[in-house]
């Protein structure tokens, strides 16, 4: 779906020697991807692509056909036009809006989504938004983003939906000291963090997303920001920009990851390192318990990862470091170093790191290498199983909920399957 870009030059980095930086064809989904996880966590915002039939498909099938509950994502099919029609495409923007503002009014959030087409990249979607706005004043917010293929992977379309969140959220007052946890998590997954944290003492935490748009957290010079996701660099740069600070530490994946994201959290706010025991040692043994069997499973596989959803590098630490696996090339769409700075002191340093893509050459090497598994999308999945190499898609790494002590071994159990799969059949074709 990702249009390809021109291609340029494969070079490695001067700091970043070990880095191999490629720009070439992509192979990616592109940012209206996010829209699939992010609609089923804002229960009251509406998200309305202005695109072609192309986009209309894209999330018609990512997301599935809402058959029994109103849906809370449509396509506004913006046919050919020239620049003179632009008004016309501007007017016929404002009436959907309006027929659907009209008839739904439980929307207390629109996001106005741009695409790639060339007749929405003529239309200036902030400043219909900011027009509707006018119009709907007091009784919905109207927003933009870009979920376009041209700018975006992905997993950048969330990071460009909550950045555009960030001016609505109220002023914190200055006294006050809360933990905002930023990154769409599945709601049990939540309520599992919040139980934590809430038995750490730590009282004032929020989330952004929150389930309600209407329920926005307040961000101000006492937030302290703990990153769920690796992608949403841009996001945790407007809260910066607002007065929040950063806490270091590696993503919430596999019981290592979920105990150094929560111990971040802990010593950010004064947390005895015995109250912090008392509260994670169980559901961190737990966790270790259920990750035995995988390790069996998966110790001594070789993978690779395409770059594609920009949790490479987290998954392939908790991958080598827990589960026993060998990340021969993990590749990750953008190496944002400030979002992964914990995450590169874990990394095994023996893989291959590369940055950007260009399919070809990626291919190659992967062919040359030929690990026991390979994470990719899901446009170069098939072809490569015909090529005997098992792969794993990374859609499914976002739209499973992965994080934390008790999702620990589920997520193993994701890189496991293909090869229980593959077991399966081996043995159904001897027998
Ligand atoms: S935004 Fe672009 S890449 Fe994405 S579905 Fe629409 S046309 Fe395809």
């Amino acid at each position: 779906m990702n249009k390809p870009v021109q291609v340029q030059s494969v070079d490695s980095g001067c700091s970043d020697d070990l880095i191999l930086r490629e720009r070439g064809q992509r192979e990616v989904f592109c940012g209206l991807t996010g829209i699939v996880w992010l609609h089923r966590k804002l229960q009251d915002a509406f998200f309305l692509v202005v695109g072609s039939r192309t986009c209309a498909h894209l999330v018609q099938s990512a997301a599935g056909v809402m058959i029994f509950a109103e849906p809370r994502f449509a396509t506004a099919v913006l046919q050919d036009r020239d620049l003179a029609g632009m008004a016309d495409c501007n007017e016929e923007l404002d009436r959907i809006v309006n027929e659907l503002l009209a008839r739904r009014p439980d929307i207390s959030t629109l996001f106005l989504v741009g695409s790639c087409p060339s007749e929405v990249i003529k239309l200036d979607l902030a400043n219909a938004a900011q027009r509707l706005s006018v119009a709907h004043h007091g009784r919905v917010r109207i927003l933009n983003y870009s979920g376009s293929g041209i700018e975006t992977t992905f997993t950048q379309g969330e990071d460009n939906c909550l950045k555009a969140l960030v001016p609505e959220l109220p002023e914190q007052s200055a006294t006050v000291k809360s933990l905002l946890v930023v990154g769409t998590l599945a709601d049990v997954v939540e309520d599992q963090f919040m139980r934590l944290f809430s038995e750490m003492g730590i009282e004032s935490v929020h989330f952004l997303p929150p389930r309600r748009a209407t329920e926005l957290p307040a961000v101000g010079d006492g937030t302290r920001l703990l990153l769920a996701q690796p992608f949403l660099g841009e996001t945790a740069r407007s809260l910066l920009a607002r007065g929040a600070t950063l806490l270091e530490a590696p993503y919430p994946f596999g019981v290592e990851g979920t105990l150094g994201w929560l111990q971040a959290a802990a010593t950010a706010f004064e947390v005895s390192a015995q109250r912090f025991e008392t509260v994670t040692a169980m559901p961190a043994a737990r966790a270790e318990r259920a990750l035995v069997h995988y390790r069996e499973l998966l110790g001594g596989k070789r993978i690779s990862f395409l770059p594609d959803s920009q949790l490479e590098i987290p998954l392939a630490r908790f991958l080598q470091r827990e589960c026993g696996m060998h990340a021969v090339e993990v590749g990750t769409p953008y190496l944002d170093r400030r979002m992964l700075v914990a995450e590169l002191d874990l990394l095994g340093g023996h893989e291959r790191l590369s940055e950007g893509q260009d399919v070809e050459n990626q291919l190659d090497r992967l062919r040359n290498d030929r690990p026991d598994l390979t994470v990719c999308g899901l446009g170069l999945a098939n072809p490569l199983e015909a090529e005997g190499l098992a792969t794993k898609w990374s859609i499914e790494l976002v739209f499973t909920p992965v994080h934390g002590f008790e999702q620990a071994a589920d997520l193993a159990e994701l890189f496991a399957r293909p090869f229980t799969r593959r077991e399966r059949l081996r043995f159904r074709s001897c027998s």
